[in-house]
């Protein structure tokens, strides 16, 4: 038996902060500086930072553009709270994950005193609007991975206003020491443990470069799937750094959401990384007090939107951290269609696994987000 409406956390979404954001908190010659968005007749152009981005805006043929009209630009919670609590209770999303929309692009800033300045008004605002709005709505704070002290004083200061999750990159900004390096990022995995705050990587968000076009790295027959699919692995990549340069190890208390980009990849990580451990033994530096898939399995989550195979992961292989997630309002997401997915994706499947993808394993990392309605059949 399957309810009639499943109720689901979801481990990714999105908010849409108000255009004028930073002009409205920060002083003029800082505001100019920081992620402005310009739509144009199919394009967009991001400037941040003294740098300019364009973005191509899909062309779709009629049918889907209707569907594009309804999700990019009429979810009607995208930017305010009120109405996105209705959207989540007719959609069946008890309690999310927020990440910036606007701010994700701060990972292109290349100044160290703009970045700061821009993620500690962007948390402001996450917590006036988001976070005060409903205990439903966990915002992830934006910190500067510029200057590790910036980065480690954010923390402290978000997890004195209540924030839970700290929203990082896939990857650092150009010029900054990937994250295996322990010795420059662990400060800030200490400072996120020790204030029990998730490490929130979101896929996609590696730095964008000035000469390259925003998601297009392939061209050519298939380019849109290349595209999408090759954005998935940057949070694979994140997660093997933590757990191959003992980062996790370190940090028993760490624990990492990785949004958005399926969850098959989990198993399939832990046992390409345990091979690589043992086989290669001799040269494995740090060694670790255990196999690279237990840190895997035991302080890495991930979010998947539509994928069956994420399913099998908990059902079959046994990572108990597989958590569904709506990426609303995005159009990878489910908004319009979230009961339809969960219903076609949990059909068949014993409701233990369901209720832990669902809800268990968003609560183990956010139990303050309560309960969802009980069942109705
Ligand atoms: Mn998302």
């Amino acid at each position: 038996m399957i309810p009639k409406k499943i109720w689901a956390n979801s481990g990714d979404s999105h908010f849409m902060e108000p255009p004028d954001l930073f002009d409205e908190r920060l002083p003029k010659a800082l505001a100019d500086r920081m992620p402005k968005s310009q739509k144009f007749d199919g394009y967009e152009v991001v400037t941040v930072d003294g740098q300019e981005f364009r973005r191509d805006m899909p062309s779709p043929n009629a049918d889907s553009k209707a569907i594009i009209d309804v999700v990019v630009e009429r979810a009607p919670g995208a930017n305010d709270p009120v109405l996105r609590l209705k959207d989540l209770d007719e959609e069946g999303i008890w309690a999310e994950v927020t990440y910036p929309s606007l701010g994700i692009w701060a990972s292109s800033i290349k100044s160290a005193d703009l970045m700061k300045a821009g993620v500690r008004c962007l948390n402001d605002w996450a917590h006036e609007h988001i976070m005060k709005a409903s205990p439903r709505l966990v915002a992830t704070a934006s910190v500067s991975l510029l200057d590790i002290d910036d980065a480690v004083a954010e923390v402290e200061r978000c997890a004195d206003l209540g924030f839970r999750a700290v929203f990082v990159p896939t990857a650092p900004p150009a010029g900054q020491k990937p994250f295996n390096y322990i010795d420059h990022w662990d400060p800030l995995w200490t400072a996120l443990e020790a204030n029990n705050m998730v490490l929130s990587f979101h896929i996609g968000t590696e730095p964008v470069e000035a000469d390259q076009q925003v998601g297009v790295k392939f061209r050519g027959p298939g380019g849109a799937v290349l595209n999408y699919t090759q954005t998935t692995f940057g949070g694979q990549i994140a997660t093997m750094q933590m757990v191959a340069s003992g980062a996790l190890d370190r940090h028993p208390g760490l624990r990492v959401l990785v949004s958005e980009g399926g969850a098959a990849w989990g198993p399939f990580l832990g046992d390409r990384m345990n091979e690589g451990y043992r086989q290669h033994g001799i040269y494995v530096r740090p060694q670790l007090s255990k196999p690279p898939m237990e840190f895997i399995y035991e302080q890495v989550y991930a979010s998947f939107q539509h994928d069956v195979t994420a399913i099998a992961a908990m059902q079959h292989m046994g990572w108990q951290n597989v958590m569904w997630g709506s990426d609303y309002p995005h159009l990878e997401g489910t908004y319009g269609h979230t009961q339809k997915t969960l219903h076609e994706l949990f059909e068949d499947v014993p409701e233990a696994v369901r209720k832990r993808i669902t809800v268990g394993a968003f609560n183990d990392l956010f139990p303050e987000v309560g309960a969802p309605p009980a069942d109705e059949y």
